[in-house]
């Protein structure tokens, strides 16, 4: 049996009997207040301050995974050690900030 592809972006695989949306998708329609028709339609570059906020969280995890510190990574973007905090937030989040960094490789 396929695995059933959301209704509204028909991209992401949903997990059978939770939604017919994916999590992204479920999340819009939550925050534009649960129109009957169903999530908006995904905003593409509408908002490029969140896409390089999602550039930057990758490239953090890439950072973290090679041994640098917090500082050092917020040195290499320009940005506050809290910015940089900010982004290991969303990582640990979704559980995807790696750990034990130097005892990895
Ligand atoms: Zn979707």
């Amino acid at each position: 049996m396929a695995t059933p592809k959301c209704e509204s972006c028909r991209k992401r695989p949903v997990a059978p009997k939770a939604s017919v949306w994916c999590r992204a998708c479920g999340d819009r329609w939550k925050r534009a207040g649960k129109p009957e028709d169903g999530p908006p339609p995904p905003k593409k570059g509408g908002r490029p301050r969140e896409a390089d906020t999602e550039e930057r969280v990758q490239k953090t995890r890439e950072l973290l995974a090679a041994g640098k510190g917090t500082m050092e990574i917020a040195r290499l973007f320009g940005v506050p050690g809290s910015r940089v905090s900010y982004y290991k937030r969303r990582l640990a989040e979704r559980g995807e900030l790696p750990k034990a960094v130097t005892s990895r490789r």
